[in-house]
């Protein structure tokens, strides 16, 4: 199978290039960028093998799984939360996760903020905005994000961190530069806008097909899983 042996060859090979691509920034976006490794429908032999590769960061997009592994995994890593949360979730998301990048509601930021009041947290989140508007995605419309963001940092157990969004799967990457580019046009707004609760430090763009070009346009939290374990099997 493709990628299992490999993982941290993969691993050096992907953060060779987010270095080059850091070298053609224009942007003066904090220049450090971290490497989620994306472990959605991959087990614990393949996360120990990424964390051992130096990885320390671990992205999931469901509770459930995430939780299992949690469970068994004998290694110190940090989990992100990158799919979608119900509100129904938000008690185990606020428990497990240090960083949750998929919030999309003012309603989800209430419930989490409920949850992380009741067991003493100050839940880091980014906001997730739908840059292109397509349908199939969740994440509030560029027109939405000052608005929610605004209301979001008036709840004073979470602590807005920036901005997550995931472009459009195109056959030709240098047509995903314009979603990127305006995604960082809206964190520096947001940066600037000096809202309460709120450190805007990441910017969580880029997977396994775009993250050169993400990381070029100013992200600096990239979430590759097919880049570093090979195809999912589902
Ligand atoms: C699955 C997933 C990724 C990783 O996708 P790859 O193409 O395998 O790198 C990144 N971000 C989100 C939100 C995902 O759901």
């Amino acid at each position: 199978m493709e990628g299992f042996g490999l993982i941290a060859e993969n691993i050096i090979h992907v953060r060779k290039a987010i270095q080059e691509s850091i070298e053609k920034r224009r942007v003066p976006v904090r220049e450090e960028v971290e490497l989620i490794a994306v472990t959605k429908n991959h087990d614990i032999y393949a996360m120990r093998k990424a964390i051992d590769a130096g990885i320390r960061i671990i992205g999931e997009n469901r509770i459930q799984e995430a939780l299992n592994k949690a469970k068994i995994l004998d290694r110190q890593v940090k989990w992100h939360l990158i799919g979608h949360l119900q509100t129904n979730k938000a008690k185990q998301a606020v428990e497990l996760f240090s960083l949750i990048h998929s919030v999309d509601s003012e309603r989800l930021a209430l419930a989490l903020q409920r949850e992380a009041e009741k067991i003493g947290k100050v839940q880091k989140i980014l906001l997730q905005v739908n840059i292109a508007g397509e349908d199939t995605k969740f994440g509030v419309t560029p027109e939405e994000a000052l608005l929610t963001a605004s209301r979001i940092s008036q709840l004073n157990h979470l602590q807005l961190c920036g901005l997550m969004t995931i472009a459009p799967h195109e056959s030709e990457i240098e047509l995903t530069r314009p979603v990127f580019r305006r995604a960082y046009q809206m964190y520096t707004d947001l940066k600037n806008a000096g809202l309460k609760n709120a450190d805007f430090q990441w910017l969580s763009m880029g997977m396994t097909n775009d993250y050169t070009v993400a990381v070029e346009e100013g992200s600096n939290l990239v979430r590759v899983g097919t880049g570093i374990f090979g195809q999912r099997q589902y």
